[in-house]
C-alpha cells in the first residue's frame, strides 16, 4: 500500500476521531482498512482490500474487513457501489465531493467532481429521520461502450 499523503492522513485521523467519540474501538485493522480506502483512487472490493492487507495482517479475516467497511458506511464516509451483472460490491471513500458514475455495460466507474449537497443533513432536517445511510450513484454507458 502506498504511503498516505498528509491531507489523506488528516482525513483518516478525522474519521477515527469521530468514531472514537461514538465509543467505537479503533483497532489496527480498522485503521488499515480506512487508510486503504482513503488512499485508493480505484473503487476496490472487500476481497481486494482483504488480499492487499493480508501480508500486513495475516490473522485478519475477510469478515473483519467487511465489518470495518460497514462501520465506515454507517459513518457516512464510505459508499457502496453496485455494478450491473456483477455480484461484487465496490467501495469508495467519499473524502471529496464527487459522484460515482457506473457504466451499465462494462462496469467501469468514473469519478465526476461535483459539489454534492449534504444529503444526510438535508434529509434529516426535512424528514426528522435519524439518517443511517445515504446512497447516490449515477448509471450510464461509458464512451467506449457507446462506440460498440
Ligand atoms: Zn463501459
Ligand atoms: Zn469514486
Amino acid at each position: 500500500m502506498n504511503a498516505l499523503h498528509r491531507h489523506e492522513e488528516e482525513r483518516v485521523e478525522e474519521v477515527l476521531q469521530n468514531l472514537r467519540a461514538k465509543g467505537i474501538r479503533i483497532t489496527d485493522t480498522r485503521r488499515a482498512v480506512l487508510s486503504y480506502l482513503v488512499a485508493s483512487h480505484e473503487h476496490p472490493s472487500a476481497e481486494k482490500i482483504y488480499r492487499d492487507l493480508l501480508p500486513q495482517f495475516p490473522s485478519m479475516s475477510l469478515a473483519t474487513v467487511y465489518n470495518n467497511i460497514k462501520v465506515l458506511i454507517d459513518e457516512g464516509v464510505v459508499s457502496e457501489i453496485k455494478v450491473r451483472n456483477d455480484t461484487t460490491t465496490y467501495f469508495d471513500f467519499m473524502g471529496h465531493d464527487h459522484l460515482n458514475v457506473v457504466c451499465e455495460k462494462c462496469g467501469r466507474i468514473a469519478d465526476v467532481d461535483i459539489e454534492v449537497p449534504d444529503l444526510r443533513k438535508e434529509a434529516a432536517s426535512q424528514s426528522g429521520y435519524q439518517i443511517t445511510k445515504t446512497q447516490m450513484t449515477v448509471y450510464g454507458i461509458c464512451p467506449d461502450c457507446q462506440k460498440n
